[in-house]
């Protein structure tokens, strides 16, 4: 029999999450993540078979070392002979990397250069590909950018309203962020609907702790609310989203704070966490808002919602027609709260989410969560590992 495996890793600063996937039928065999590296509770989990295991992992361990484990279990289990490859997900592609790329020293090296676009994401996703190749030196390594889907934009829609010149010399315009998953969910909407993915338009919003709102037009994104980084757009978990320009600037001048702090304060300590002054976790501002009926808890519900509700509305500026709008990611997925209150703000456009579908779609159940004479509204739970697992398995197929 081939093989027909596809180990998927995704990078973060201090963790690993890891997923082997039989992309062709969409069998998802074993996941897990590491945690905590670097740090000495640094600890991995693994599901595979419906057991879940834990286990600590003494002494400040790496990525590498995080990836030397997952070996031995995939060994220790005999899942190494169906693998075929490697797919990573990395953050930044910039310009050059629109689609899926088999890893080279010329591509390492690209990934490395886009880290001034990405500092945060681009570098800890590299260290993931270096370890990979040390634990799988016989397997080809592909690459596959959360930017690469919104390459398809207008100039309109990614340029910004600054000089020329920083676009031409230095890059500087808007990329978008979350693109497999806008992909993901846009692609399996057509597919609910019955109609070629080419023909269908849709607008995605996928909120989870970093969020952003995607404007899909005949299977091609054509607008996103992420820019040059993942900072642009709706209010998020701990970013602040689009603000004024101009409060940097009263920040820094009038109220004292530096460069590193105003860079701080607006990617971790805004957003859901800083409007309730309570948490970045949208569950906690719920119960808050529910059980507790927290004026401030309330208030960044309203906030977080109205400026999704508009993100959306402002995207029908950028599309002939409109299938349907779809939430995805932690949030669009589970809160039945935020979808509702996201809806009300759309009556204008057509939209009624439906009561009962929408308190039933909860808890990864997909579904239509708008009224029969609405415009479509569907929950679609994202599965980012599947489609860098589909597109890495096409690569290798197609190098063979
Ligand atoms: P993600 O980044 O897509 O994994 O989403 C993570 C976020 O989803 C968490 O920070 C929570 O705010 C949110 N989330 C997860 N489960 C729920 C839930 N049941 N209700 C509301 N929000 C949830």
């Amino acid at each position: 029999m081939s093989k027909n495996a596809v180990l998927v890793i995704n990078c973060g600063s201090s963790s690993l999450k890891f997923s082997l996937i039989k992309p062709e039928t969409s069998e998802l065999i074993v996941s897990g993540i590491a945690e905590r590296l670097l740090t000495k509770d640094a600890f991995i989990k693994t599901k595979y078979n419906g057991v879940k295991d834990q286990q600590s992992l003494s002494g400040n361990f790496d990525h590498e070392a995080a990836l030397e484990k997952i070996v031995e279990f995939l060994l220790e289990n005999k899942l190494d002979k169906d693998l075929v490859g490697v797919g990573h997900r990395i953050v930044h592609g910039g310009e050059a990397y629109s689609q899926p790329t088999l890893v080279t020293e010329e591509v390492k090296e690209g990934i490395e250069n886009l880290a001034k676009l990405a500092p945060l994401h681009n570098l800890v996703n590299l260290t993931g590909i270096l370890a990979s190749e040390k634990a799988f030196a016989d397997l080809p390594q592909v690459t596959v950018y959360d930017t690469a889907f919104h390459q398809t934009m207008p100039e309109k829609a990614y340029l910004t309203g600054l000089p020329y010149h920083f676009y031409k010399d230095h890059g500087v315009r808007n990329y978008g962020m979350h693109g497999t998953s806008h992909y993901f969910v846009t692609k399996q909407a057509a597919e609910m609907l019955g109609k070629p993915y080419e023909e269908s338009s849709f607008i995605s919003a996928h909120l989870g702790n970093g969020c952003s709102i995607t404007a899909v037009e005949n299977g091609r994104s054509v607008d996103t609310s992420m820019g040059l980084t993942p900072l642009a757009g709706v209010v998020m978990g701990t970013r602040s989203g689009d603000i004024d320009p101009g409060i940097i600037f009263h920040l820094v001048d009038k109220l004292g704070y530096s460069v590193d702090d105003v860079n701080r304060i607006l990617n971790k300590e805004s957003g859901l966490l800083g409007i309730s002054g309570m948490s970045n976790d949208c569950r906690t501002i719920e119960d808050a808002v529910v059980n507790d009926n927290d004026e401030r808890a309330n208030l960044t519900m309203d906030i977080f919602c109205y400026r999704i509700a508009k993100t959306i509305a402002s995207y029908t500026a950028a599309l002939t027609h409109l299938d349907g709008i779809i939430f995805t990611g932690g949030i669009g997925e589970n809160s039945n709260l935020v979808r509702e209150r996201v809806g009300k703000s759309l009556k204008l456009l057509g939209v009624e989410i439906d009561p009962e579908r929408n308190l039933a779609a909860r808890f990864g159940n997909s579904g239509k969560i708008s009224t029969d004479s609405s415009h479509n509204c569907w929950v679609i739970p994202t599965n980012e590992e599947q489609v860098i697992a589909e597109q890495t398995f096409a690569l290798i197929q197609q190098e063979k």
